[in-house]
């Protein structure tokens, strides 16, 4: 069999990790991000001065890029190059529902096949390769690229067989983490003003049905140490949660509690800190949320 080569497009938090880990198994990757591709890229990559560049020369290629508008930008350009030998884009972007969609039917156009596959798990679960990888695909295309993406994601699973429904799987998880990320801030704030200890509040949630990812992990690692330092920020937050909203709205799905989540609590935090980790949610709660 000819050795395939992977293309990687978009090496920030998550996708230099994910990139590096890919490069561990026997395939040859070549990179491209707009900034530093060489110092973000595997050690053992190609470098690529373009996503032409790219495009020339690998079969598969992956996009880990900051939403949506960037993507079907990227396709655009994937497209424009005549002698391109891309046959499948996998898309780890949380990039929304219907821009997947788009994606899927501007590729499809031109006989190359599409899958979402956004992420779940941090910059930490990417470094370490235990994402979750909420795969929509043709059962087909997944057991093509099951290797591939198991090499970055022990958790990869096929949600489903049409476009955007990786998007989708993607967007409620981030409203159920961006909801407990709040809900558990504001609990430990209402402990410490009854003068409990925020450590003790977190002890006993945790040995209680109150426990989530936030009280279990983001709080003693990275909130009460105040070290902020997950890796995902607050306007990737409020980003999932507009293309919740308006996907939900798009499908006539209940967005009761999902729109004043978005308002009340991560659009302020965006505009008041818009360059801030998003565990920083407990300092602002507990500053704004009054
Ligand atoms: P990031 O901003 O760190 O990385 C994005 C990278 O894309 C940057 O290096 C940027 O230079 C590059 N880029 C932008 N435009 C480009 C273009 N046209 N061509 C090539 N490269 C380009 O973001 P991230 O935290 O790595 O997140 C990437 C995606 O993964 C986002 O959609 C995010 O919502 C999602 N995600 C992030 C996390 C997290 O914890 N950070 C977790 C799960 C999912």
């Amino acid at each position: 069999m000819t050795e395939k080569i992977i293309g990687f497009i978009g090496l920030g938090n998550m996708g230099a990790p994910m990139a590096s880990n890919l490069s561990k198994n026997s395939h040859s990757l070549i990179c491209y991000d707009t900034i530093d591709t060489n110092k973000k890229s595997p050690s053992n990559a190609i470098i690529a001065d373009s996503i032409e560049q790219v495009v020339k020369s690998a079969s598969i290629v992956f996009l880990c890029l900051p939403d949506g508008s960037v993507v079907l930008d990227v396709v655009d350009r994937i497209l424009s190059v005549p002698d391109r030998c891309v046959e499948i884009v996998v898309d780890n972007t949380t990039a929304g529902v219907s821009e997947a969609k788009e994606a899927w039917e501007r590729l499809n156009k031109e006989n190359i096949k599409y899958a979402d596959a956004p992420v779940s798990g941090g910059v930490s679960g990417a470094k370490a390769g235990t994402l979750a990888m909420m795969v929509a695909a043709s059962q087909e295309l997944y057991t093509e690229i099951e290797p591939l993406l198991l090499s970055m994601a022990k958790n990869a699973r096929n949600v489903g067989d049409q476009p955007g429904q990786g998007m989708a799987m993607k967007l409620l998880n981030n409203f159920l983490s961006g909801m407990a990320m709040a809900a558990s801030s504001e609990a430990v704030a209402f402990g410490v003003a009854q003068g409990l200890k925020p450590e003790k509040v977190i002890e006993m949630v945790n040995l209680s049905t109150g426990r989530n990812t936030t009280t279990e992990d983001k709080f003693p690692k990275r909130i009460l140490t105040e070290t902020f330092d997950s890796g995902f920020a607050t306007n990737l937050m409020a980003k999932d949660l507009k293309l919740y909203v308006k996907s939900a709205k798009d499908s006539s799905a209940p967005s009761f509690l999902s729109e004043k989540l978005l308002s009340g609590v991560w659009s302020k935090m965006l505009d008041k800190w818009p360059d801030s980790d998003f565990t920083k949610i407990y300092p602002f709660i507990k500053k704004y949320g009054k």
